[in-house]
């Protein structure tokens, strides 16, 4: 990077697994460098700050480990041993992988797996239009959302809710399940505005006292999987307290009577018995709740990764109801914003070419599809052949010793398209070098809140990476798969998907850097009615029809409680498993990008659990000392950090580190269960009873 000369500033947007998706500032250097990275200060909610792992983007652009030039394994899978070799040679090995894969047992043995590496439309998405135009296996994806999704579907009937930027508005800002410090900063922007502006009060609520615990006026320390028993207990004292908004509830809810009968014995000496908070914390945090109409609910992801996660969202999402907040400028609840952005994605995924009776494979089961379990077959031919694009399952799943059981298949061929050699890249027969956002055109939706931005490429990629659409397409050619997508650029993809949704140009969203898609107030705030056909808000859903459009498959559970409860279906400690561990977000990492730039590794240091010094008293376990932690699923072996922040009995592991950086090269998803969350499939990755071990 020559930074002698004066860069120029290009717009950008974050392309992570974050539901911030920040409008950026590159500095770019000439067609092949960028220097620092910052927040757009004028894009209102960025506001002008961003994580420092993404500011120091150039560490991961520039780094001297990136994939530069496509890969064939020499050695035994997973030995490492890879030779060089042309793109053509490269792409026509797949192609022909693919095609005997297809002749030997049909299209659906082969499954193109892919995740949020980027969360780009076309990058990410592309390679849905390779599958449906070859029908090719296809893609349940349950790994992150869709406990979260359901539960706050439930509940509004859509997922959108009150603006984000409210929360600098409100008199009190609930952060629930979200450790926003580490891993969506903004939230932490605009709720300590409200704090300095209106003197709002902060709470959080969370398993350890994470970053944004400490910054809460109010920490609710509660135990893993029981955020039910909190929420109902917060509303027993609402109705208690005279302090429900009964106007409210007779006009935009369906069952108010009963949810107030039924929780009458959920009153917060029964919730801290379940959740492990005094109750004075409980009564604490329903008076603020009671007292400030301008409530804002923060509703995140973490929570949800129980096996009553669904339940615990719509849980917590009932709160906002039961005050009417959803009344108020800075009221309401929130999490996502999915249902505001009416893509048509049809030219991107090839949706028109879909073949409704090919099986939808769940990502999450990726070790039972992999090893052949019948069920997450479907009953089908086995898969023999996967290309994978942004995501590294040996890591990230679930069940990994299964998941790398899977991997080791003689007769299965892996092509993976990655930035770095991960875990899953390891196993892989043929490995594609990626370009990252600043060298490819893209554009993103924000989860977190309620922009459309464009990411243009900026500089050329290093060495001979591609990108992810012209390898799909330079695939479609050589295996004659057909879509109008394939001949277009990824900017003719953006413009066309844009005009088809009622965005405008891609002319017009590079002039303005983002769209605004923000509803008016009273459709974000479901003052014209909730989104079920009777405007209703639901306390008591029917959960099997609950509108979560990316619906494959229901799965079977113990009956589903009709109203907000604590669901008994979470792994409880027992006497052989002391312990019930959860994988929080590091700070220093996203999923498992970031975990090769020096400062994201100089910070997080190495693999350790969280374990309160009673606890490691009882097994005369030092601070620092290496311990191991197990169950059925196997053992990991890593270093106990002692912390008073978390409840005795349960552990934190803040992840999520490569495999090699265990000693043994077991992933701290070796402990985590693959078994499907209720009711429309996910993994419950905070949610594993284990125990520990000096040995
Ligand atoms: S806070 Fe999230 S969206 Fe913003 S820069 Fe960091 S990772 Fe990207």
């Amino acid at each position: 990077m020559n930074q002698a000369i004066r860069p120029r500033i290009a717009a950008s947007a974050c392309p992570h697994d974050c539901p911030s998706t920040c409008a950026l500032e590159v500095e770019v250097f000439g067609n092949s460098a960028i220097g620092r990275v910052r927040g757009a200060a004028d894009n209102a909610y960025t506001a002008g700050v961003i994580c420092a792992k993404v500011a120091r983007y150039a560490e991961r652009v520039h780094h001297p480990d990136r994939l530069k030039q496509p890969l064939r394994r020499t050695g035994a899978k997973g030995s490492g041993q890879f030779a060089p070799i042309s793109w053509d040679d490269a792409l026509d090995l797949v192609a022909e992988k693919f095609s005997r894969a297809e002749q030997a047992h049909g299209s659906e043995a082969v499954w193109p797996y892919l995740y949020a590496g980027t969360m780009g439309f076309v990058m990410r998405d592309g390679i849905h239009r390779l599958r449906h135009a070859k029908k090719y296996s296809g893609f349940f994806s349950t790994i992150c959302v869709n406990p979260a999704w359901t539960g706050f579907i439930a509940g509004t009937g859509k997922l959108a809710g009150a603006d984000p930027r409210e929360m600098a508005k409100s008199d009190l800002v609930v952060i629930w399940g979200t450790n926003a410090v580490n891993t969506q900063v903004n939230v932490m922007t605009h709720a300590t505005q409200a704090r300095k502006k209106r003197g709002a009060k902060i709470v959080a609520v969370d398993v350890y006292m994470n970053g944004t615990m400490q910054q809460a006026d109010l920490p609710v320390l509660i135990r893993p999987g029981t955020d039910g028993a909190l929420a109902c207990a917060v509303m027993h004292c609402l109705f208690r307290d005279d302090k429900a908004d009964w106007n409210y509830l007779e006009r935009y809810t369906d069952a108010p009577h009963e949810l107030a009968e039924h929780l009458r014995t959920r009153d917060p000496v029964w919730a801290s018995r379940i959740t492990g908070t005094p109750v004075e914390t409980i009564e604490a945090f329903a008076r603020l709740v009671g007292d400030n109409r301008r409530a804002y609910f923060r509703l995140g992801y973490g929570f949800s990764r129980s096996r009553n996660g669904a339940i615990n969202m719509h849980a917590a999402s009932c709160i906002a109801a039961v005050t009417g907040a959803w009344r108020y400028e800075g009221g309401g609840a929130f999490h996502n914003n999915g249902g505001i952005f009416h893509l048509d994605a049809s030219l991107i995924e090839g949706t028109d070419v879909r073949d409704p009776s090919i099986r939808m494979l769940d990502q999450s089961r990726i070790g039972e599809v992999l090893t052949g379990g019948e069920d997450a077959l479907r009953g089908g031919p086995p898969v023999t052949a996967m290309l994978i694009q942004n995501t590294n399952p040996v890591a990230v799943a679930p069940d990994q010793e299964r998941v790398k059981r899977g991997f080791a298949r003689d007769d299965l061929f892996v092509c993976v398209h990655e930035q770095f050699m991960t875990d899953t890249a390891k196993m892989a027969d043929v490995v594609l070098p990626a370009t990252m956002f600043v060298e490819h055109d893209d554009f993103y939706t924000a989860g977190g809140s309620q922009y459309i931005l464009l990411g243009p490429k900026l500089i050329e990629p290093p060495g001979e990476c591609r990108s992810n659409h012209d390898v799909i397409c330079a695939l479609a050619e050589r295996l004659g798969a057909e879509h109008p997508g394939f001949a277009m650029t990824p900017r003719q993809l953006i413009d066309a998907t844009l005009q088809k949704s009622g965005w405008g140009t891609l002319a017009g969203l590079e002039a303005k850097r983002w769209i605004d898609c923000q509803p008016d107030f009273n459709t974000a705030h479901y003052l014209n009615g909730f989104a079920y056909p009777d405007g209703k808000f639901r306390f008591k859903p029917d959960w099997p029809t609950v509108p979560f459009k990316r619906w494959h498959r229901t799965y079977d559970s113990p009956p589903i409680p009709r109203l907000p409860d604590h669901w008994e279906v979470i792994e409880e400690a027992d006497p052989e498993h002391p312990f019930r561990l959860a994988t929080s977000p590091a700070r220093g990492f996203l999923n498992s990008s970031f975990t090769e730039t020096p400062t994201s590794l100089a910070r997080e240091r190495r693999p350790e659990v969280m374990i309160h010094p009673e606890d490691a008293a009882a097994l005369a376990v030092a601070d620092g000392e290496e311990v191991r932690l197990g169950n059925s699923r196997g053992a990991v072996r890593l270093h106990a950090r002692l912390f008073e922040g978390v409840r005795r009995g349960v552990l934190i592991a803040e992840s999520l580190w490569p495999n090699s950086a265990y000693r043994d090269g077991r992933g701290i998803n070796t402990l985590t269960g693959a078994d499907p969350v209720a009711p429309f499939g996910g993994a419950a990755f905070h949610d594993n009873k284990v125990w520990l071990r000096k040995d």
